[in-house]
């Protein structure tokens, strides 16, 4: 069995991958054992050595990677080296805090007590194509620098990527093993989660393949951080400032075209100053640049694979016939689907309820702040959320309302190293980034000596 590579834009097959046999993942498996015996034992300060020395490696090559993502998923090529200088960044926070993250910490009693960080083995990733360098640097960084392995089990479409990144590994003089890329078919996922060696699982994607895969998890009794889907809210209310709040909603729902699980993805805005905002909002989407994702000025490319786009496309049909109103876009030619925004949408609707993975804006109309919240708050995922006002104090009581693990004000929606991200309800569990996010796979070991 083999996975193709199909630029996007061009609808050119750029690589075929070869998928593992069982046994040659059985000695990836074995690999990944002997590698953590070693690893677990080195010192902070040699991962961080090594770790610094990535960073720099993916600066140096942040053009020739930054292609390769292009090429495989689509996004403008802007966008793709912004990434890898992000991944390096992350490799950087991480070397350099990772030791003072997981000292150990001491408690109050009359004998000596405290809580000690053992590393636990290999996390197993099961990543996505629309930050192929970001999502996968974002937990490696982390589990790598606490002294677990990792495997990775990439995205079909995204192979070159992974390939690329273990070899940033090897470059940089991480020992074999300790970051393997393993080409996969779904069949093969519960071998690996079964195996010894696998102390937990991380998953970005979809609900679907989170319910799947947590299951398994649960059944073999690993635990797992789930990074699903979303359908945040942009919340926009009578005093906000529009012209801003417009910007960045064109920013947050259409960047990477859309393809990112905390884009933007319902617009609810008070009835007060909705004709406005939708006006400002629609200039704004019709001034994008679509196009060849290589090419100069180009601001938004075509969606990753033609699947999704047809996908898209249904929502849209689908969401129009139950009464939405269409003001910009909507049309579709191969993967490229103009920057699209509807209007009048409300909760029965299909844009409403599903999680739409591409350029396209769904305005809702609230009566007042209260409603808005309440309008937000009916979903079943609960990824981030964005609130636009100038009353701060406000602001920080409405933001204590909503039901998202990530709440900004007056802000676009973004991760940051420093700051931990995750999600609540059908978004997922668990959290990526900050101090919290190197614990995860980590066994918090209690120690008593009298
Ligand atoms: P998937 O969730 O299907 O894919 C993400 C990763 O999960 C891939 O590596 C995929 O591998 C793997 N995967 C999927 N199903 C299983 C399973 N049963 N067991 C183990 N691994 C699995 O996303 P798609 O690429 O199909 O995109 C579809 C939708 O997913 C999008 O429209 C969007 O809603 C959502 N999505 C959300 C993301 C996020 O960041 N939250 C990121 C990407 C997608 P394989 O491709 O081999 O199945």
């Amino acid at each position: 069995m083999i996975f193709k590579s199909i630029n996007p834009f061009s609808q050119e097959v750029i690589a075929e991958h070869e998928v593992l046999t069982n046994s040659q993942l059985n000695q990836k498996l074995q690999l990944s054992e002997s590698a953590f015996k070693i690893w677990k034992n080195t010192s902070f300060q040699e991962r961080a050595d090594k770790m610094r020395k990535l960073a720099n490696i993916l600066r140096e090559n942040k053009e020739k990677l930054g292609l390769l993502i292009t090429n495989e998923m689509g996004k403008i090529i802007s966008e793709s080296i912004a990434e890898v200088e992000k991944s390096a960044a992350n490799c950087d926070f991480y070397s350099e805090h990772a030791a003072e993250m997981l000292k150990d910490e001491y408690y109050d009693t009359s004998f000596k007590s405290m809580s000690v960080y053992d590393p636990m083995g290999a996390v197993f990733a099961i990543m996505p194509w629309n930050y192929p360098f970001w999502q996968v640097l974002r937990y490696a960084a982390p589990a790598i620098m606490a002294g677990n392995v990792t495997l990775l089990k990439h995205a079909p479409n995204v192979i070159g990527c992974a390939k690329a990144i273990e070899s940033v590994f090897l470059e940089a003089g991480f020992p074999e093993g300790v970051f393997q890329e393993i080409s996969i078919d779904i069949p093969q996922v519960e071998s690996v989660i079964a195996s010894n060696i696998v102390c937990g699982i991380t998953l970005t994607g979809s609900e679907m393949a989170g319910s799947s895969v947590a299951s398994l998890a649960g059944k073999h009794i690993k635990k797992s951080v789930m990074e699903l889907g979303g359908s945040d809210a942009f919340i926009v209310l009578n005093d906000a400032d529009l012209e801003k709040a417009a910007t960045v909603a064109t920013q947050s729902r259409m960047l990477n075209a859309g393809q990112a699980c905390i884009c933007a993805k319902r617009f609810i805005v008070t009835e007060k100053v909705a004709d406005e905002f939708v006006a400002l909002f629609t200039q704004k989407v019709q001034l994008l640049q679509q196009g060849n994702p290589l090419q100069n000025g180009i601001q938004m490319g075509p969606l990753a694979r033609l699947d999704l786009a047809e996908k898209l496309e249904g929502q849209l049909a689908k969401s129009l016939q139950q009464g939405a109103k269409l003001l910009v876009g909507g049309e579709r030619e191969n993967c490229n689907f103009q920057p699209t925004l509807i209007d009048f949408v409300d909760s029965n609707n299909v844009a409403f309820q599903e999680e739409t993975f591409g350029p396209l804006a769904t305005i809702i109309r609230a009566k007042d702040a209260n409603d808005a919240v309440a309008i937000a708050n009916n979903h079943r995922y609960g990824l981030a959320a964005a609130i636009w006002t100038e009353d701060r104090e406000n602001a920080y009581q409405l933001a204590r309302e909503i039901e998202a693990g990530n709440v900004f004000v007056n802000s676009l929606v973004r991760s940051d190293s420093r700051i931990p991200f995750g999600g609540i309800k059908k978004s997922g569990y668990g959290r990526e980034l900050g101090a919290i996010g190197i614990k995860e796979f980590m066994n918090m070991k209690s120690l008593v000596i009298e």
